[in-house]
């Protein structure tokens, strides 16, 4: 079987490049004789829920706005998320995964409801290297990523935080990101998989429950451990 990760309107969300976070995927379930694929969802498109794993990116406000509007039309991506599909979401994907977001003109927009939280947005931006440390030993070491933001999330009591923040602010300076079922969501670009491949494995973990065998790169541990530096751990 092969393993199907939908790239979703990268042409609207897709700050700092989030469409790795996808490769990552493929990259490292291929590398492992796993088949995987790429289909790329664009602006306009419908969006098929016949996918294993979905990866949403971050966007600006009025992106995101354009974003929520199509996949509500096109819901593909919330059926697959009903019968237990592996979804990832990047900053804006965060906020319009949650059951609302007020952007930084005030205007409130429903979002899919596809994790319990709101976002709102905050009084200054959220610019910089984030570390936090995984919640609830859902991986090992450190989460590390880049943060370039104004909305602030408040989980509700169905989202469990996806980590720790040591460094820079992630959701509300507290905790980062969130995970509900197979739903995951971070405010880290970077993007987050090449520099937390320990995240990508968790993903592919759920979307093909393999007990996945180490993979040897080194240029990806000094990649991460050059990003823990610049971070200041
Ligand atoms: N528009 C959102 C905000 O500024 C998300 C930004 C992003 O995805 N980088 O909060």
């Amino acid at each position: 079987m092969t393993v199907s990760i939908a790239l979703v309107l990268p042409d609207l969300l897709g700050t700092y490049g989030d469409f790795g976070n996808a490769v990552v995927l493929e990259k490292r379930m291929t590398w492992r004789g796993i088949p995987a694929e790429i289909v790329t969802v664009k602006f306009g498109e419908s969006v098929p829920s016949s996918c294993d794993i979905y990866v949403v990116g971050g966007g600006e406000d009025t992106a995101q706005t354009l974003a929520v509007r199509h996949l509500r039309e096109h819901p593909g991506m919330q059926r697959a998320a009903q019968r237990g599909a592996v979804v990832l979401g990047v900053c804006a994907g965060i906020q319009i995964f949650g059951e609302s977001f007020t952007r930084a003109d005030q205007v409130t927009h429903g979002g899919l409801g596809l994790i319990d939280s709101t976002s709102h947005a905050g009084g200054s931006r959220a610019i910089g290297e984030v570390v936090a440390t995984p919640a609830n030993g859902l991986f090992e070491g450190m989460l590390t990523g880049f943060e370039n933001h104004q909305g602030r999330t408040v989980l509700g009591p169905s989202a469990r935080p996806l980590a720790h923040v040591k460094v820079g602010t992630g959701n509300d300076g507290s905790v980062e990101g969130a995970v509900q079922g197979r739903i995951l969501c971070t405010y880290l670009h970077g993007p987050v998989l090449p520099r937390n491949p320990q995240l990508a494995d968790l993903l592919i973990k759920w979307a093909t429950g393999d007990e996945l065998a180490p993979l040897d790169l080194p240029a990806v541990d000094r990649l991460r451990v050059e990003r823990a530096k610049a971070a200041g751990v």
